[in-house]
């Protein structure tokens, strides 16, 4: 069994052999993959050493010490919350040979071609068609729609439907689809903050080859539910010091501007702070549970979590600041190097957590899970269980 004190020692032992003042940041990070310090939870061979998740933090502590590079995870996000534990879950040998080393290094970014244009909340209804071609491999046609990172990425998680004449959620089959490959058109969509952060992709007769499909066919709701709970974690449950992230960036504000402070400011800011606190903290215990293995639909609840008090400590900040609080800069299709959410303007920040309730199922979507998952509730009413999909109203 890997210990903590097992990593401190590969962690040295990489550090002198490549020493960060003096190798190149893909270099360093490649070697970091190959000694099994990249995800210490996933298998040997695989960038991990089969030890235990919690202690990825031991690594990333005595890393951050040594100075060396990071994989800049706010650029490859998807590839590493949602593509990577789906590809070890489902993959083949091959393809977690192929895709897992590119994919946490950040040569190749992922996106997540899921939602379509009738089909958001109620994603197992989309419509994109993968029909088999004689040579056994597939053919693509359909349209995707906010795809995060797709202009920049190398690769998509795709669900595509394989059989229309069976009930919507058995006919699905889960790929990946080589975003360069002719038939696949990019098209930026601008959201409230004026960036183009994600697209519409249209897909016409695009070649997926049979080895490229993750998991059996018809199976591809059950794959993509690991790529769902995964999700939901990567973007409500990031691990975060006390008063880091968005708490941290509104409690900073409250010290750098006494002139602008209220006493029902200060009440409303100390609450925020208490309920950012337990929130963290709940985060912790939720990863106690996932080094266990594969999240459970409490990841639902932090994200539900996340996402409402993302955009209220962000609505605090912009009352606050007054008028410096309703304008930020033109970040338009560019992020500058090392700067991240919370480095942004207050504005900026106010408007984007908007998107934090929809992004990755929305907050009415994850209360019924939490409700049916959690809690036990009775499930909404669902008649469309056992009809074909082709005969569903659309
Ligand atoms: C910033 C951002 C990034 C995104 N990135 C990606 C991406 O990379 N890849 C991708 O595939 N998708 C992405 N999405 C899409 C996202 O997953 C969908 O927007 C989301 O699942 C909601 O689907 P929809 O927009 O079709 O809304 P709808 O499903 O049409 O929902 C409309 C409203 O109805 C409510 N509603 C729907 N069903 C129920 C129900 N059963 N009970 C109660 N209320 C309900 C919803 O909560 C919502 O308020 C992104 C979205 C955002 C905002």
């Amino acid at each position: 069994m890997t210990d903590a004190a097992e990593l401190r020692r590969r962690t040295a032992a990489l550090l002198a052999a490549h020493p960060p003042a003096t190798t190149g940041r893909l270099d360093f990070l490649r070697a970091r993959f190959d000694a099994g310090l990249a995800w210490v939870h996933f298998p040997a061979g695989l960038g991990g050493l089969d030890a235990p998740r919690a202690l990825q933090a031991v690594v990333d502590a005595e890393l951050a010490a040594a100075g060396a590079p990071d994989n800049d995870p706010g650029r490859i996000g998807i590839g590493l919350g949602m593509a990577a534990p789906t590809v070890l879950r489902y993959g083949t040998d091959a393809q977690k040979r192929r895709f897992l080393r590119p994919l946490w290094t950040g040569e190749e970014v992922w996106c997540q071609l899921f939602s379509e244009p009738g089909a958001g909340s109620d994603l197992a209804a989309l419509a994109t068609r993968a029909a088999r071609d004689g040579d056994g491999d597939w053919t693509v046609d359909g349209q995707k729609v906010w795809t995060s990172s797709a202009h920049l990425a190398r690769w998509a998680i795709l669900l595509a439907r394989t059989d229309p004449d069976v009930p919507k959620h058995r006919g699905l089959t889960y790929f990946v689809c080589d975003m360069t490959a002719p038939g696949v058109e990019v098209r930026p969509l601008r959201q409230i903050t004026g960036e183009a952060e994600f697209n519409e992709v249209f897909l016409t007769g695009v070649r997926i080859p049979d080895a490229h499909r993750l998991g059996p066919v018809g199976d591809g709701w059950q794959v993509a539910r690991t790529t769902l709970m995964n999700e939901r974690v990567a973007i409500g449950g990031a691990r975060l010091p006390r008063e880091g992230g968005m708490i941290g960036v509104a409690a900073a504000a409250w010290r750098d501007h006494p002139g602008l402070r209220t006493h029902d400011l200060h009440q409303r800011l100390l609450k925020l702070w208490v309920e950012a606190e337990a929130t963290r903290l709940t985060g912790e215990r939720l990863r106690q549970q996932l080094a266990q293995g594969q999240p459970g639909p409490e990841g639902s609840g932090m994200k539900l979590a996340f996402a409402r008090l993302a955009q209220r400590i962000s609505g605090w900040e912009v009352e606050f600041r007054g008028e410096a609080g309703l304008t930020y800069d033109d970040w338009t299709l560019r992020r500058p190097e090392g700067v991240d959410f919370t480095g942004r303007e207050a504005g900026y920040r106010y408007l984007r957590a908007k998107g934090n309730s929809i992004e990755g199922g929305t907050s009415e979507v994850l209360l019924n899970i939490v409700a049916e998952r959690v809690l036990g509730l009775p499930s909404e009413p669902r008649t469309d269980k056992d009809a074909a999909w082709k005969d569903l109203p659309r």
